[in-house]
């Protein structure tokens, strides 16, 4: 491996092949497989590693599976006494194989459009947003698009939300921030949020401003570089990591505080080498600390429906946040809020997991479902916009009646 390889055999050193990474591991419950679980991993690469070999047994298809059959959620972390940083080393060997082989021809596509100028991704949302329904039908409900025409590595159960006509600049512009002397905080929204789901970045600022701050969303902000560093792509994960700290470098010294709702984004943002007086927050971790002015502006008014929550990866495993969520459901939902059986299990998605590998995806999803339906819940509600995405492809397969809403939507219905 590269300039990291003494780091990695570090950590690959150590491992000590307990196992206990099998019991919480999604890929190796559905496939028994060895080499799919953190310890088979890990024993490949330190062989590989070890031997002095280079890329043809780094290109094998066994190797190069066992590297990529990977959410990079987090659980075989979690649950690992030796606190081996095993996505970091899962990351590292996706690196190696990249560099060789280049990328997947889709993802090499979509990165340009992520590191580009911003410019180029909007317009093509935009043109996405009047050619949809040609190639895409509408569910009932709003509640996304299933295909009409063959379209690849989308099949007829895929479900995407609906690309709206106004991304969340264009919202922003129609509807101006407040500026006035109160505390200032930047608003981070996440490349799915500001073109996919611009409802939920406006339902944020709403709150945020119901609770006295005013929000700066610059536009300069770019794609937080999870997805591309999950693909092994680094140097485009160092350009928009770059970009980014460039972007709170240049903010006036009271813009200290970066706050997300997206919990990948938040994950990826905390672990960049940030200025030293910049914080970054999830938005549910800023709620809590709010919670007195909160309960205030909520005076008692609760949602009727019974409500259930899933734990994105990224933020129980990667951010280590749990109670803050439950807490706002509680506090929005009371009695009406129930725990899934298994809430911190992955739902599937991985990024682009959930495309490429998508029988596999829909396996672990449907574990999500099931736990789901064993509540009789009608809302599920979860702080990651890619979890929501993947829950509600699972619900319109199930044909099941449920709302798949972030947190922060519940709570902007209360109050606006
Ligand atoms: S739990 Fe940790 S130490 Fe045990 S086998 Fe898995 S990676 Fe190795
Ligand atoms: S990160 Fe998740 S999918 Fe990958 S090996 Fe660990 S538990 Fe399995």
């Amino acid at each position: 491996m590269t300039e990291t390889s003494m780091q990695i055999k570090e950590e690959l050193n150590k491992c000590v092949k307990c196992g206990a990474c099998m019991s919480v591991c999604p890929i190796y419950r559905q496939t028994g497989r060895e080499e799919m679980v953190a310890r088979g991993k890990l024993a490949l690469i330190e062989h590989l590693l070890n031997s002095g070999k280079d890329h043809h047994e780094q290109l094998s298809d066994f190797y190069r599976q066992a590297v990529d059959y990977c959410l990079l959620c987090h659980s075989c972390e979690e649950n690992c006494s030796k606190n081996v940083k095993i996505t970091t080393i899962v990351k590292a060997a996706r690196q190696e194989i990249t560099v060789a082989t280049g990328l997947h021809p889709v993802k090499k596509f979509l990165f340009a459009l992520l590191t580009g100028k911003r410019n180029q991704l909007r317009s093509l949302m935009k043109i996405g947003s009047w050619l949809q329904l040609l190639a895409w039908r509408r569910l009932p409900n709003g509640s996304g698009l299933k295909r009409r025409l063959p379209l690849p590595l989308i099949d007829e159960q895929t479900v995407i939300p609906q690309l709206p006509r106004k991304n969340l600049d264009d919202l922003l512009r129609e509807r101006p921030l407040k500026r006035d002397s109160r505390e200032r905080l930047l608003y981070y929204p996440g490349c799915t949020t500001r073109y996919l789901t611009p409802d939920v970045g406006m339902d944020t600022i709403l709150v945020l401003e119901k609770l006295g701050y005013n929000v700066v969303v610059p536009a300069s902000w770019s794609c937080c570089g999870a997805v591309t560093e999950a693909a092994g792509d680094r140097k485009s994960a160092a350009r928009l990591r770059r970009q980014n700290l460039q972007v709170m470098r240049e903010a006036d010294d009271d813009l200290a505080l970066v706050v997300t709702g997206c919990a990948t984004c938040g994950h990826t943002l905390k672990e960049y080498p940030l200025p030293d007086r910049i914080r970054v927050m999830d938005i549910s971790e800023l709620l809590y600390e709010r919670r007195d002015m909160l309960e205030e502006l909520l005076q008692g008014r609760t949602i009727k429906e019974k409500i259930t929550y899933h734990d994105p990866c990224h933020l129980r495993k990667g951010q280590g946040i749990t109670m803050q969520p439950r807490w706002l459901l509680r506090l929005i939902a009371g009695d009406n809020f129930v725990e899934l059986r298994h809430p911190e299990r992955c739902c599937g998605s991985g990024g682009s997991f959930g495309i490429t590998h998508k029988d596999l995806s829909r396996k672990i999803l449907g574990e999500k479902i099931d736990d789901l339906r064993d509540t009789g819940a009608a809302i599920i509600a979860s702080g990651c916009p890619g979890c929501l995405i993947q829950l509600n492809e699972g619900v319109q397969i199930a044909s099941m009646n449920v709302d798949t809403v972030h947190p922060i939507t519940l709570l902007a219905r209360l109050l606006s």
